[in-house]
Protein backbone atom coordinates (compact mmCIF):
# COMPACT_ATOMS: atom_id res chain seq x y z
CA UNK A 1 0.00 0.00 0.00
CA UNK A 2 1.31 3.34 -0.71
CA UNK A 3 0.22 6.82 1.07
CA UNK A 4 1.89 10.18 0.02
CA UNK A 5 3.15 13.29 2.29
CA UNK A 6 2.80 16.18 0.44
CA UNK A 7 4.48 19.40 1.62
CA UNK A 8 5.16 22.51 0.56
CA UNK A 9 8.88 21.58 -0.90
CA UNK A 10 8.73 17.81 -0.98
CA UNK A 11 6.63 15.02 -1.36
CA UNK A 12 7.91 11.51 -0.46
CA UNK A 13 6.30 8.26 -0.69
CA UNK A 14 5.79 5.75 1.92
CA UNK A 15 5.23 2.12 0.95
CA UNK A 16 4.24 -0.65 3.25
CA UNK A 17 4.01 -4.30 2.50
CA UNK A 18 4.82 -7.55 2.86
CA UNK A 19 8.74 -8.77 1.43
CA UNK A 20 9.27 -5.42 -0.40
CA UNK A 21 12.99 -5.45 0.97
CA UNK A 22 13.44 -8.14 -1.65
CA UNK A 23 12.53 -5.03 -4.08
CA UNK A 24 14.59 -2.57 -2.66
CA UNK A 25 15.82 -1.82 -6.43
CA UNK A 26 12.52 -1.36 -7.54
CA UNK A 27 11.65 1.20 -4.97
CA UNK A 28 14.75 2.91 -5.15
CA UNK A 29 14.07 3.11 -8.86
CA UNK A 30 10.85 4.52 -8.60
CA UNK A 31 12.29 7.55 -6.50
CA UNK A 32 15.07 8.40 -9.15
CA UNK A 33 17.79 6.58 -6.91
CA UNK A 34 19.82 4.99 -10.06
CA UNK A 35 23.31 2.75 -9.94
CA UNK A 36 25.10 5.93 -10.61
CA UNK A 37 24.69 7.35 -7.25
CA UNK A 38 26.73 5.82 -4.41
CA UNK A 39 24.63 4.10 -1.44
CA UNK A 40 25.37 4.07 2.14
CA UNK A 41 23.39 1.69 4.58
CA UNK A 42 23.52 2.35 8.34
CA UNK A 43 22.27 0.37 10.66
CA UNK A 44 22.74 -1.33 14.56
CA UNK A 45 24.41 -4.35 15.72
CA UNK A 46 21.18 -6.44 16.08
CA UNK A 47 19.79 -5.31 12.79
CA UNK A 48 22.72 -5.55 9.95
CA UNK A 49 23.07 -9.47 10.38
CA UNK A 50 19.27 -9.87 9.84
CA UNK A 51 18.51 -7.76 6.90
CA UNK A 52 21.64 -5.64 5.81
CA UNK A 53 23.91 -8.30 4.50
CA UNK A 54 21.05 -9.37 1.88
CA UNK A 55 20.29 -5.35 1.23
CA UNK A 56 23.99 -5.03 0.55
CA UNK A 57 23.66 -8.22 -1.52
CA UNK A 58 21.31 -7.34 -3.79
CA UNK A 59 21.85 -3.90 -4.16
CA UNK A 60 25.45 -4.58 -5.72
CA UNK A 61 23.83 -6.97 -7.57
CA UNK A 62 21.86 -4.16 -9.52
CA UNK A 63 25.16 -2.12 -10.07
CA UNK A 64 25.04 0.34 -6.81
CA UNK A 65 28.14 0.99 -4.99
CA UNK A 66 27.07 0.76 -1.76
CA UNK A 67 28.42 0.45 1.81
CA UNK A 68 27.30 -0.46 5.11
CA UNK A 69 28.09 1.11 8.62
CA UNK A 70 26.97 -0.21 11.91
CA UNK A 71 26.17 1.23 15.40
CA UNK A 72 26.08 -0.57 18.85
CA UNK A 73 22.07 -1.60 19.25
CA UNK A 74 20.50 0.43 21.64
CA UNK A 75 19.43 4.45 22.88
CA UNK A 76 22.63 4.59 23.48
CA UNK A 77 24.16 5.19 20.36
CA UNK A 78 22.02 8.09 19.63
CA UNK A 79 24.70 10.59 20.17
CA UNK A 80 27.42 13.16 18.82
CA UNK A 81 30.43 10.13 19.12
CA UNK A 82 28.88 8.23 16.74
CA UNK A 83 27.35 10.85 14.38
CA UNK A 84 30.94 12.17 13.91
CA UNK A 85 32.04 8.15 13.44
CA UNK A 86 29.20 7.92 10.70
CA UNK A 87 30.46 10.71 8.81
CA UNK A 88 34.15 10.01 8.96
CA UNK A 89 32.14 6.21 7.60
CA UNK A 90 30.62 8.38 4.87
CA UNK A 91 33.49 10.14 3.95
CA UNK A 92 35.63 7.56 3.98
CA UNK A 93 33.58 5.83 1.67
CA UNK A 94 33.79 9.12 -0.79
CA UNK A 95 29.62 10.21 -0.53
CA UNK A 96 29.44 13.46 -2.42
CA UNK A 97 26.04 15.43 -2.57
CA UNK A 98 24.05 12.99 -5.41
CA UNK A 99 24.81 10.25 -2.61
CA UNK A 100 22.12 8.77 -0.98
CA UNK A 101 22.21 7.13 2.91
CA UNK A 102 19.77 4.20 3.89
CA UNK A 103 18.57 4.30 7.26
CA UNK A 104 17.59 0.19 7.80
CA UNK A 105 16.24 -0.34 11.30
CA UNK A 106 14.48 1.16 14.17
CA UNK A 107 13.81 4.98 15.54
CA UNK A 108 17.60 5.41 17.19
CA UNK A 109 19.10 4.35 13.58
CA UNK A 110 16.20 6.22 11.77
CA UNK A 111 16.88 9.36 13.86
CA UNK A 112 20.97 8.75 13.87
CA UNK A 113 21.09 8.36 10.42
CA UNK A 114 18.65 10.92 9.01
CA UNK A 115 20.65 13.43 11.18
CA UNK A 116 23.95 12.17 9.50
CA UNK A 117 21.81 13.08 6.08
CA UNK A 118 20.89 16.43 7.66
CA UNK A 119 24.43 17.57 8.15
CA UNK A 120 26.84 15.64 5.85
CA UNK A 121 27.68 18.01 3.31
CA UNK A 122 24.94 20.36 4.36
CA UNK A 123 22.05 17.73 3.59
CA UNK A 124 22.05 14.87 0.89
CA UNK A 125 18.80 13.13 0.45
CA UNK A 126 18.30 9.22 2.62
CA UNK A 127 15.61 6.87 2.64
CA UNK A 128 13.98 5.04 5.71
CA UNK A 129 13.68 1.44 6.31
CA UNK A 130 12.00 0.82 9.68
CA UNK A 131 12.39 -2.39 11.25
CA UNK A 132 10.46 -1.20 14.41
CA UNK A 133 6.70 -1.31 14.48
CA UNK A 134 7.86 2.12 16.71
CA UNK A 135 9.26 3.39 14.03
CA UNK A 136 5.97 3.99 11.95
CA UNK A 137 6.14 6.86 13.90
CA UNK A 138 9.36 8.12 13.78
CA UNK A 139 10.17 7.27 9.63
CA UNK A 140 7.73 9.58 8.97
CA UNK A 141 7.88 13.46 9.57
CA UNK A 142 11.65 13.88 9.19
CA UNK A 143 12.09 15.09 13.09
CA UNK A 144 16.18 13.92 13.04
CA UNK A 145 18.60 14.17 15.75
CA UNK A 146 20.72 12.83 18.00
CA UNK A 147 20.89 12.71 22.32
CA UNK A 148 23.27 15.17 24.53
CA UNK A 149 23.77 13.62 28.27
CA UNK A 150 21.86 16.23 29.07
CA UNK A 151 18.85 15.64 27.48
CA UNK A 152 17.13 13.61 24.91
CA UNK A 153 16.78 14.86 21.12
CA UNK A 154 17.73 18.34 21.98
CA UNK A 155 20.63 18.39 18.94
CA UNK A 156 18.60 17.74 15.98
CA UNK A 157 17.28 19.11 12.15
CA UNK A 158 14.01 18.87 9.99
CA UNK A 159 14.65 16.35 7.43
CA UNK A 160 12.61 14.43 5.58
CA UNK A 161 13.63 11.07 3.97
CA UNK A 162 13.23 10.48 0.26
CA UNK A 163 11.13 7.24 0.87
CA UNK A 164 10.11 5.40 3.43
CA UNK A 165 10.23 1.55 2.93
CA UNK A 166 7.91 -0.49 5.63
CA UNK A 167 8.40 -4.18 4.86
CA UNK A 168 6.17 -5.67 8.00
CA UNK A 169 7.85 -8.96 7.21
CA UNK A 170 11.13 -7.48 9.49
CA UNK A 171 8.59 -7.27 12.18
CA UNK A 172 9.12 -11.40 13.01
CA UNK A 173 12.14 -11.05 14.19
CA UNK A 174 11.15 -7.92 16.45
CA UNK A 175 11.22 -9.21 20.59
CA UNK A 176 7.80 -9.35 21.69
CA UNK A 177 8.23 -6.41 24.08
CA UNK A 178 9.44 -4.21 21.26
CA UNK A 179 6.56 -4.59 19.34
CA UNK A 180 3.94 -4.42 21.76
CA UNK A 181 5.70 -1.19 22.76
CA UNK A 182 5.14 -0.03 18.97
CA UNK A 183 1.25 -0.75 19.67
CA UNK A 184 1.28 2.29 22.08
CA UNK A 185 2.06 4.61 19.39
CA UNK A 186 -0.54 2.96 16.59
CA UNK A 187 -2.88 3.55 19.27
CA UNK A 188 -2.16 6.65 20.49
CA UNK A 189 -2.58 7.76 16.63
CA UNK A 190 -5.89 5.98 16.72
CA UNK A 191 -6.87 8.06 19.90
CA UNK A 192 -5.93 11.42 18.69
CA UNK A 193 -7.71 11.43 15.33
CA UNK A 194 -9.43 8.13 14.02
CA UNK A 195 -12.47 7.25 16.51
CA UNK A 196 -13.03 4.40 13.51
CA UNK A 197 -9.35 3.25 13.21
CA UNK A 198 -9.36 2.55 17.37
CA UNK A 199 -12.75 0.64 15.94
CA UNK A 200 -10.85 -1.19 14.39
CA UNK A 201 -7.90 -1.86 16.72
CA UNK A 202 -10.24 -3.19 19.59
CA UNK A 203 -11.68 -5.81 16.94
CA UNK A 204 -8.33 -7.04 15.32
CA UNK A 205 -5.95 -6.79 18.48
CA UNK A 206 -5.24 -10.59 18.67
CA UNK A 207 -4.60 -11.08 14.97
CA UNK A 208 -2.41 -7.99 15.37
CA UNK A 209 -0.70 -9.49 18.31
CA UNK A 210 -0.33 -12.62 16.10
CA UNK A 211 1.48 -10.50 12.99
CA UNK A 212 -1.43 -11.50 10.71
CA UNK A 213 0.63 -9.82 7.53
CA UNK A 214 -2.92 -7.86 5.77
CA UNK A 215 -3.77 -6.44 9.62
CA UNK A 216 -0.11 -5.20 10.06
CA UNK A 217 -0.06 -3.88 6.81
CA UNK A 218 -3.50 -1.96 7.54
CA UNK A 219 -2.65 -0.99 11.04
CA UNK A 220 0.59 0.49 9.96
CA UNK A 221 -1.02 2.54 7.44
CA UNK A 222 -3.88 3.70 9.35
CA UNK A 223 -1.16 4.83 12.16
CA UNK A 224 1.15 6.38 9.06
CA UNK A 225 -2.47 8.09 7.86
CA UNK A 226 -2.78 9.95 10.58
CA UNK A 227 0.70 11.11 11.22
CA UNK A 228 1.02 12.10 7.36
CA UNK A 229 -2.27 14.33 8.37
CA UNK A 230 -0.74 16.20 10.81
CA UNK A 231 2.39 16.54 10.03
CA UNK A 232 1.67 18.09 6.76
CA UNK A 233 -0.31 20.61 8.53
CA UNK A 234 1.89 21.59 10.46
CA UNK A 235 5.55 20.14 9.35
CA UNK A 236 7.40 22.06 11.94
CA UNK A 237 5.65 21.81 15.11
CA UNK A 238 4.32 25.22 15.86
CA UNK A 239 0.90 24.09 16.92
CA UNK A 240 -1.37 21.08 15.40
CA UNK A 241 2.18 18.93 15.67
CA UNK A 242 2.08 18.94 19.36
CA UNK A 243 -0.91 16.52 19.81
CA UNK A 244 1.19 14.17 18.95
CA UNK A 245 2.58 13.92 22.50
CA UNK A 246 -0.86 12.52 23.71
CA UNK A 247 -0.02 10.48 26.56
CA UNK A 248 3.84 11.79 26.34
CA UNK A 249 3.72 14.37 29.48
CA UNK A 250 3.31 11.77 31.79
CA UNK A 251 4.96 8.72 29.57
CA UNK A 252 8.29 10.81 29.29
CA UNK A 253 8.43 11.69 33.19
CA UNK A 254 8.06 7.62 33.96
CA UNK A 255 10.77 7.17 31.77
CA UNK A 256 13.04 10.05 32.98
CA UNK A 257 12.14 8.87 36.64
CA UNK A 258 12.98 5.42 35.86
CA UNK A 259 16.12 6.06 34.41
CA UNK A 260 14.64 4.88 30.75
CA UNK A 261 14.97 1.13 31.86
CA UNK A 262 11.93 -0.42 34.36
CA UNK A 263 9.58 0.89 31.28
CA UNK A 264 9.93 0.72 27.50
CA UNK A 265 9.02 3.99 25.81
CA UNK A 266 5.53 2.56 24.63
CA UNK A 267 4.70 1.25 28.02
CA UNK A 268 5.45 4.63 29.46
CA UNK A 269 2.95 6.33 27.28
CA UNK A 270 0.44 3.54 27.87
CA UNK A 271 0.54 4.72 31.28
CA UNK A 272 0.67 8.02 30.17
CA UNK A 273 -2.25 8.09 27.90
CA UNK A 274 -4.41 6.51 30.76
CA UNK A 275 -3.59 9.25 32.91
CA UNK A 276 -4.02 12.07 30.32
CA UNK A 277 -7.72 10.69 30.13
CA UNK A 278 -8.05 10.89 33.88
CA UNK A 279 -6.75 14.07 33.93
CA UNK A 280 -9.44 15.61 30.56
CA UNK A 281 -12.28 13.67 32.63
CA UNK A 282 -10.89 16.25 35.98
CA UNK A 283 -10.66 18.88 33.79
CA UNK A 284 -12.51 18.78 30.56
CA UNK A 285 -15.54 16.00 31.83
CA UNK A 286 -14.78 14.13 29.50
CA UNK A 287 -17.02 10.95 29.72
CA UNK A 288 -15.65 8.33 32.05
CA UNK A 289 -16.52 5.88 29.44
CA UNK A 290 -13.17 7.32 27.47
CA UNK A 291 -10.71 6.47 30.39
CA UNK A 292 -12.36 2.81 30.46
CA UNK A 293 -12.04 2.64 26.36
CA UNK A 294 -8.30 3.54 26.82
CA UNK A 295 -7.42 1.38 29.45
CA UNK A 296 -9.31 -1.45 28.03
CA UNK A 297 -7.66 -1.17 24.49
CA UNK A 298 -4.31 -0.94 26.19
CA UNK A 299 -5.03 -4.04 27.83
CA UNK A 300 -5.78 -5.80 24.88
CA UNK A 301 -2.37 -5.06 23.45
CA UNK A 302 -1.23 -6.07 26.84
CA UNK A 303 0.30 -3.02 27.26
CA UNK A 304 0.29 -1.53 31.43
CA UNK A 305 -2.30 0.90 32.19
CA UNK A 306 -0.94 2.12 36.00
CA UNK A 307 2.35 2.59 37.06
CA UNK A 308 3.90 1.61 40.31
CA UNK A 309 3.31 4.23 42.70
CA UNK A 310 5.54 3.08 45.69
CA UNK A 311 8.74 2.61 43.44
CA UNK A 312 7.60 6.09 41.46
CA UNK A 313 6.48 8.08 43.89
CA UNK A 314 4.32 11.44 42.26
CA UNK A 315 6.50 14.05 43.78
CA UNK A 316 9.34 12.64 41.47
CA UNK A 317 7.05 12.61 38.58
CA UNK A 318 5.34 16.03 38.89
CA UNK A 319 9.39 17.09 39.43
CA UNK A 320 10.17 15.60 36.22
CA UNK A 321 7.37 17.12 34.08
CA UNK A 322 8.24 20.11 35.56
CA UNK A 323 11.32 20.10 33.68
CA UNK A 324 9.18 19.58 30.88
CA UNK A 325 9.78 22.79 28.39
CA UNK A 326 5.74 23.06 28.60
CA UNK A 327 5.70 24.35 32.14
CA UNK A 328 5.42 28.04 32.79
CA UNK A 329 4.72 29.51 36.24
CA UNK A 330 3.53 26.11 37.98
CA UNK A 331 1.31 26.09 34.86
CA UNK A 332 1.25 22.71 33.22
CA UNK A 333 0.21 22.30 29.12
CA UNK A 334 -1.52 18.78 28.58
CA UNK A 335 -3.00 17.33 25.68
CA UNK A 336 -5.85 16.15 26.58
CA UNK A 337 -9.30 14.23 24.91
CA UNK A 338 -12.71 15.51 24.25
CA UNK A 339 -13.73 12.19 23.01
CA UNK A 340 -12.05 9.02 21.27
CA UNK A 341 -10.56 10.59 18.27
CA UNK A 342 -10.13 14.30 19.48
CA UNK A 343 -7.66 15.83 21.48
CA UNK A 344 -6.49 19.67 22.16
CA UNK A 345 -3.89 21.08 24.08
CA UNK A 346 -4.63 22.74 27.38
CA UNK A 347 -2.99 24.85 29.19
CA UNK A 348 -2.92 26.28 32.95
CA UNK A 349 -3.98 23.15 34.71
CA UNK A 350 -3.47 23.03 38.38
CA UNK A 351 -0.68 20.65 40.13
CA UNK A 352 -3.51 19.21 42.44
CA UNK A 353 -5.24 18.10 39.29
CA UNK A 354 -2.76 15.85 38.04
CA UNK A 355 -1.87 14.47 41.20
CA UNK A 356 -5.52 13.76 41.54
CA UNK A 357 -5.34 12.12 38.16
CA UNK A 358 -2.18 9.93 38.95
CA UNK A 359 -3.46 9.18 42.29
CA UNK A 360 -6.64 7.34 40.73
P1 LIG B 1 15.42 0.94 18.47
O1 LIG B 1 15.75 1.52 17.18
O2 LIG B 1 16.47 1.00 19.53
O3 LIG B 1 14.99 -0.58 18.28
C1 LIG B 1 14.69 -1.37 19.40
C2 LIG B 1 15.56 -2.63 19.47
O4 LIG B 1 15.12 -3.56 18.50
C3 LIG B 1 17.04 -2.39 19.16
O5 LIG B 1 17.82 -3.19 19.98
C4 LIG B 1 17.16 -2.85 17.71
O6 LIG B 1 18.46 -3.31 17.42
C5 LIG B 1 16.18 -3.97 17.66
N1 LIG B 1 15.57 -4.23 16.36
C6 LIG B 1 15.13 -3.32 15.47
N2 LIG B 1 14.51 -3.92 14.46
C7 LIG B 1 14.57 -5.24 14.68
C8 LIG B 1 14.09 -6.37 13.98
N3 LIG B 1 13.37 -6.25 12.86
N4 LIG B 1 14.36 -7.59 14.47
C9 LIG B 1 15.05 -7.71 15.64
N5 LIG B 1 15.50 -6.69 16.36
C10 LIG B 1 15.27 -5.45 15.88
O7 LIG B 1 14.11 1.61 19.11
P2 LIG B 1 12.71 2.09 18.50
O8 LIG B 1 11.73 1.77 19.56
O9 LIG B 1 12.47 1.60 17.14
O10 LIG B 1 12.89 3.66 18.40
C11 LIG B 1 13.08 4.47 19.53
C12 LIG B 1 13.69 5.79 19.12
O11 LIG B 1 12.82 6.44 18.20
C13 LIG B 1 13.92 6.75 20.26
O12 LIG B 1 15.24 7.22 20.21
C14 LIG B 1 12.95 7.88 20.00
O13 LIG B 1 13.43 9.13 20.44
C15 LIG B 1 12.82 7.82 18.52
N6 LIG B 1 11.59 8.43 18.01
C16 LIG B 1 11.69 9.38 17.05
C17 LIG B 1 10.55 9.98 16.52
C18 LIG B 1 10.67 11.00 15.44
O14 LIG B 1 9.69 11.63 15.08
N7 LIG B 1 11.85 11.17 14.88
C19 LIG B 1 9.28 9.61 16.98
C20 LIG B 1 9.19 8.62 17.96
C21 LIG B 1 10.36 8.04 18.46
ZN1 LIG C 1 6.42 8.49 21.38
Amino acid sequence: RKLTVSLDHCTYPIYIGAGLLSQLPVYLDEVGIVPDRKLMVISDTQVAPLYGERILASLKQQGYQVDMAVVPAGESSKNLQQFEYLIGECLRFGLDRQSVILALGGGVVGDLAGFVAAAYMRGIPFVQIPTTLLAHDSSVGGKVGVNHALGKNVIGAFHQPAMVLYDVDTLKTLPTRELISGFAEVIKHGLIWDADFVQWLEKNSAELLALRPEKMIEAIYRGCEVKVAIVSQDERESGLRAILNYGHTIGHALEAVSGYIHYTHGEAIAIGMVGAARLSAKVLGTDESVVRKTKELLEAFQLPTQYDGERFPEDRLLLAMKRDKKVRNDEYAFVLTRKIGQVEVVRGIAEEEIRAALQE
